[in-house]
């Protein structure tokens, strides 16, 4: 059995088979499995990186029936059952299947906006977060060597554009970043005096919870001195400026802001395009293929597609979603290599939405239950911690938020530029 991707999908697949008689190959491009919920995070320099990612060979080196590839799947052949992957050193081979999972989630969306693409960071990848990173520690660094404000007003002003949880609480992040953390680290500028600025086209933030809870978090957003524009798109970003129109009146305002981040959107990965083309499915939703009620793909009950790159009865893109749909077609590839004829339809159990909105203040909703403040932030860490990969990640974060509590400061502030090239362009 093949798996490709090693996130929550893919990586639940494979443990569903431990105790099959299979043998499992699990392919990802990368050699960590990384908890994206708490990317922003690692991009606010409060977690490392190595704290929200864990290697899948560690993850999988007790069981015995699973091995590792690092490589990139490219191309499948479902006549043949092969799938093509490329090594880390472009050269390319072919792996056969018998079945076959696929798990490789989503790639942030640019919708066409090559401009955007080019100026905008997105948040989806440890690149992405080690990227805003820099970008956020580079800025307050210029501003303090400007001489005057109206030269650093730019450097200070980030704007975010999104719609869902991780917008809200990257821009809370940044101003408790600024607030917080810098507050008395610097000398010729006030940190707190940065600008965040969070660009929505809804009419309210966090639209998939209650407006009760929508409506507390926008007052904790105030608070923090986050300046949240609804009814806006982001139209256009340069490098030190960013374009929002109003949807109503289509009215343009042009910010001079040196660092604008992009949640607004995920399409599905490349690997889903050849998916689609070589089996004759369609791309849903944002690329997502189509499966059929065992999340196998319509005509190929061998293969599987799972979490986010598959479209199943419009589920959100959530961890647990991907989570359940690995184990799901996990069960039902061990069911049928021990004999079984059955394929269960999968039922998703929605177990609630939560959001972290800033320090003792969270939100979550699970059936009737809503709870905010620190009551939901203190729920929100639990369940962040349980999801969390291996117990060395979980303790490690659980103390560095401790800390971080206690002191204000943080400590993953670390920038690398990676070669000088790198470093000219991406402040
Ligand atoms: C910033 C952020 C915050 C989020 N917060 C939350 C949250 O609070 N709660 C929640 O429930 N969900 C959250 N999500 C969503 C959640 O992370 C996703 O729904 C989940 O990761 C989907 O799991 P997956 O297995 O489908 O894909 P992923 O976890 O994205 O894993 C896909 C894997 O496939 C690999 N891959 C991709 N293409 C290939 C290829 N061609 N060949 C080999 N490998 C490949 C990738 O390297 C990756 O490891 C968040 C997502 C982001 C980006």
């Amino acid at each position: 059995m093949v798996i490709i991707g090693a996130g929550f999908g893919g990586l639940n697949a494979a443990r569903r088979l431990r105790n099959s008689d299979v043998s499992v190959t699990l392919i990802d491009r990368g050699t960590s499995h990384l908890f994206q919920p708490l990317l922003y995070q690692c991009a606010t320099g409060l977690l490392s990186e190595g704290s929200i990612s864990t290697p899948i060979r560690h993850l999988l080196r007790r069981q015995r029936n699973a091995e590792v590839y690092c490589a990139e799947a490219t191309d499948i052949d479902p006549d043949a059952k092969t799938v093509t992957i490329t090594r880390i050193d472009s050269t390319v081979c072919e792996i056969d299947y018998d079945y076959l999972v696929v798990a490789a989630g989503m790639r942030t969306a640019y919708h066409g906006n090559e401009h955007v693409a080019q100026h905008a960071i997105g948040m989806k990848t440890l690149d992405d977060a080690l990227s805003i990173r820099r970008k956020l520690i580079a800025s307050f660094e210029m501003a303090e060597s400007l001489p005057d404000a109206e030269q650093r007003a730019p450097w200070l002003t980030f704007g975010v554009a999104g719609g869902g949880p991780t917008w809200v609480e990257l821009a809370g992040q940044i101003r408790e970043l600024a607030t917080l953390a810098l507050e008395r680290e610097f000398r010729s500028i006030d940190p707190r005096e940065s600008r965040v600025l969070l660009l929505h086209g809804g009419d309210r933030v966090l639209p998939s919870f209650s407006p009760s809870l929508s409506q507390r978090a926008q007052r904790t957003l105030d608070d923090l001195g986050v300046e949240t524009r609804l009814g806006v798109h982001v139209t256009d970003v340069t490098e030190d400026t960013v374009e929002i129109t109003a949807k109503a009146s289509k009215e343009k305002t042009t910010v001079a802001a040196r660092t604008t981040l992009w949640t607004t959107g995920v399409e599905a990965v490349p690997f889903a395009a050849s998916l689609a083309k070589a089996v004759g499915v369609d791309q849903e939703r944002g690329g997502a293929i189509a499966v059929t009620d065992d999340l196998s793909v319509p005509g190929h009950p061998e293969i599987f597609v799972v979490g986010d790159m598959s479209a199943y009865r419009n589920l959100p893109g959530v961890a647990e979603v991907a989570m359940q749909g690995g184990r799901h077609a996990g069960a039902v590839i061990a069911g049928l290599v021990s004999g079984s004829t059955a394929r269960p339809a999968f039922h998703y159990r929605d177990l609630g939405n939560a959001a972290y909105i800033a320090r003792k203040n969270a939100i979550l909703e699970t059936g009737p239950i809503r709870l905010s403040g620190r009551l939901g932030w203190f729920a929100w860490g639990v369940i962040h911690i349980a999801f969390l990969a291996g117990i060395r990640n979980r303790t490690g974060t659980v103390v560095t938020w401790a800390a971080t509590l206690l002191t204000n400061t943080r400590r993953e502030r670390a920038i690398t530029y990676g070669d000088l090239q790198t470093a000219k362009r991406s402040i």
